[in-house]
């Protein structure tokens, strides 16, 4: 093989490396848990979006493996092939129950959920109004899909309408939104672009990832958040934060769930989830249903870091739901800070441009219903302690 025409690469990631802008994944050797271990060393674990420690639950380990001695594991072929097991038919039943939805149809993961979605939807004679702080899979799935894509101001549905009356002339139009953002933490005004969606006769489509498990009553989602069952055409999930497992959804009106069946091309030409993964994610279902205790401990202990954060004087954004940002502005700060913490034993990622705007970094504290009240006592002493030592706290 000729070595020199890849020599590109390495010249690229030795500039990406000096500015600091190449990542480095930790190897974890435990489960995913409020404490991870990492080169033999216990951490407190604030970087995982296992919003409700469903990610270790016994409970899902257990149907994992009486699902592994039922249905094996792979699922073989893709689905409208090989067929599909009553396991993923029973998953989707009960995500439309759990959510009060028509429908729902699964996917390998929430990225593929946005990829089959959008380019089932719209084409290249339609538009879609996507908020501009929108998930990096609806703007691939935008792009596959070649319809002509107006961004919208994040949350600005004024905006929005202003963008829709200008766009000119267009067969279908499409608007998607991230439900919850998850950067900072924001939830989308999804009553208001409701409302603007029916004003204007145009599709809507939530991607409620970092809202499934999190947000309405025992985390149905956004749109039980806000009341707006049946009103929004598509809400997009993840099963891979706080469900704890892996995969993705949508649910809607059963015309949708059936026309992705048929168009959605992940779902034609990828292989389902497996049998283990899907068992999990029905007793995760089964769990959610039965308490809202776990989601009640989620937003407790969401509460208790906010309040614990502001009081020690760091600046934690505007954030309505369980993600804190720990604001601290230039990059190599926040890239300090994070080592600093990772040494004194809290796991917690600093992000940076360009997935926050510039001078705008930040330490991203991700809660847990998994983390007790002593981890987070103690990772406020940490926090509190590395914050006096780099100077972002004074006094
Ligand atoms: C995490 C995320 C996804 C991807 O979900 P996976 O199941 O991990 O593929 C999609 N959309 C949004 C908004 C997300 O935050």
């Amino acid at each position: 093989m000729d070595q020199s025409s890849l020599t590109w690469i390495e010249e690229e990631m030795a500039r990406a490396r000096e500015a600091g802008l190449l990542t480095t994944i930790r190897t974890i050797e435990s489960p995913m848990e409020g404490r991870v271990t990492i080169d033999g060393k216990q951490l407190l674990n604030f970087c995982a979006n296992n919003y409700l420690g469903l990610a270790n639950h016994p409970r899902l380990a257990a149907a994992a493996k009486a699902a592994i001695d039922r249905f094996g594991i792979g699922p073989g072929a893709v689905r409208t092939i090989a067929g599909t097991t009553s396991l993923h038919v029973e998953l989707e039943h009960k995500l439309a129950e759990f959510k009060g939805a028509e429908a729902c149809i699964t996917f390998q993961s929430g990225f593929s959920a946005n990829l089959a979605t959008i380019p089932a939807l719209v084409g290249p004679e339609d538009v879609i109004f996507s908020d501009e702080l929108n998930h990096a899979s609806i703007i691939d799935g935008c792009r596959l899909s070649r319809a002509r894509v107006v961004r919208y101001a994040h949350c600005d549905v004024a905006d929005l309408r202003r963008k829709v009356a200008e766009a000119g002339p267009y067969r279908r139009g499409l608007i998607i939104t991230d439900g919850v953002f998850s950067m900072d933490g924001d939830i989308a005004p999804l009553d208001e672009i409701c409302e603007a969606a029916e004003d204007l006769g145009l599709l809507l489509m939530v991607d409620d990832a970092h809202g499934e498990g999190v947000l309405g009553r025992g985390g149905r989602g956004i749109v039980d958040h806000f009341g707006l069952h049946g009103r929004v055409h598509v809400e997009v999930g993840t099963l891979s934060k706080a469900f704890g497992v892996v995969g993705g959804l949508v649910t809607g009106a059963a015309v949708i769930a059936e026309w992705l069946r048929q168009r959605g091309r992940p779902f034609l030409f990828s292989s389902a989830m497996t049998a283990p993964d899907v068992a999990a994610c029905i007793e995760a279902v089964n769990v959610l249903s039965e308490s809202t205790e776990l989601v009640d401990r989620l937003w407790d202990n969401a509460a208790t870091l906010k309040e614990g954060m502001r009081s020690l004087g760091f600046d934690i954004g505007h954030s309505q739901t369980p993600i804190i940002p720990v604001m601290l502005g230039e990059a190599p700060l926040a890239q300090a800070f994070s080592r600093k913490l990772f040494e004194a034993g809290v796991f917690a990622t600093a992000i940076g441009y360009p997935t926050v705007p510039m001078g705008k970094a930040r330490i991203r504290v991700m809660n847990s219903a998994a983390h007790s009240r002593e981890d987070l006592e103690e990772a406020l002493d940490i926090f509190a302690a590395v914050g006096r030592e780099l100077g972002v706290l004074t006094g």
